[in-house]
């Protein structure tokens, strides 16, 4: 029950990890949200990773790999997690090895450039965590959270500018993580559908697979 997704900016990682973890009943771990939150409270961390955040570039690893070891390595996730959004470079999967943690399964999301800029200009988070689409995942009410009332804001880093600079920095630096994790007989892979449920059905499936 040790899983990282893996995908493309605005795949869906964050979405179908919040629904795996309903039924598995163990933490995500989304280091995209606990950077947002540091930014927020302005702690040193969240200092540090801002400008590369609104720029669409990654955060240091050193900076992440901090983040995460505690936490990985404390009680909450003793019996499994779901890593959503780290590794996203191939030292910071090196530096998951060095923790000691073992990995059961790695879940790539793949959906195409074109569909990720369509869909990212829908996208409505709000800062309780939830995420929303315009046109794809409506909240029932326009504009406001279904969990907590709060009304949904357009991520900084969606930007049209931005979306395109993420894009490039996932194809240089994450992409290479599918080939790192296949050679180790962890990949599978699962093409991302135009319904959150459709992709949450074949995300099933492929755990099923794996026993998980
Ligand atoms: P998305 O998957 O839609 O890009 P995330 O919330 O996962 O959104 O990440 C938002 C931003 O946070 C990234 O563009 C990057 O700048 C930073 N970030 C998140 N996780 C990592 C990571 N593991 N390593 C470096 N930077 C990260
Ligand atoms: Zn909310």
């Amino acid at each position: 029950m040790k899983l990282i997704f893996l995908g493309p900016p605005g795949a869906g990682k964050g979405t179908q990890a919040e629904r795996v973890i309903e039924r598995l009943g163990v933490p995500q771990i989304s280091t995209g949200e606990l950077l947002r939150r540091a930014m927020k409270e302005g702690s040193e961390t969240g200092v540090k990773a801002r400008g590369y955040i609104e720029s669409g570039a990654l955060v240091p690893d050193e900076v992440v790999n901090g983040i995460v070891r505690d936490y990985l390595l404390s009680d909450d996730c003793r019996r499994g997690f779901i890593l959503d959004g780290f590794p996203r470079t191939i030292a910071q999967a090196e530096a998951l090895e060095s923790m000691g943690v073992h990995i059961d399964a790695v879940l790539s999301i793949e959906v195409s450039d074109e569909k990720i800029i369509r869909r990212m200009s829908g996208r409505r988070v709000c800062e309780c965590g939830m995420s929303y689409h315009t046109e794809y995942l409506p909240p029932k009410e326009e504009g406001k959270c279904d969990k907590c009332g709060k009304p949904l804001v357009i991520r900084n880093d969606d930007a049209a500018e931005t979306v395109a600079k993420r894009l490039e920095t996932y194809h240089r630096q994450t992409e290479p993580l599918l080939d790192f994790y296949d050679r180790r007989g962890l990949l599978i892979r699962v093409e991302g559908q135009e319904k959150v449920e459709d992709t949450t059905a074949l995300v099933e499936k492929a755990l099923a697979a794996v026993g998980k």
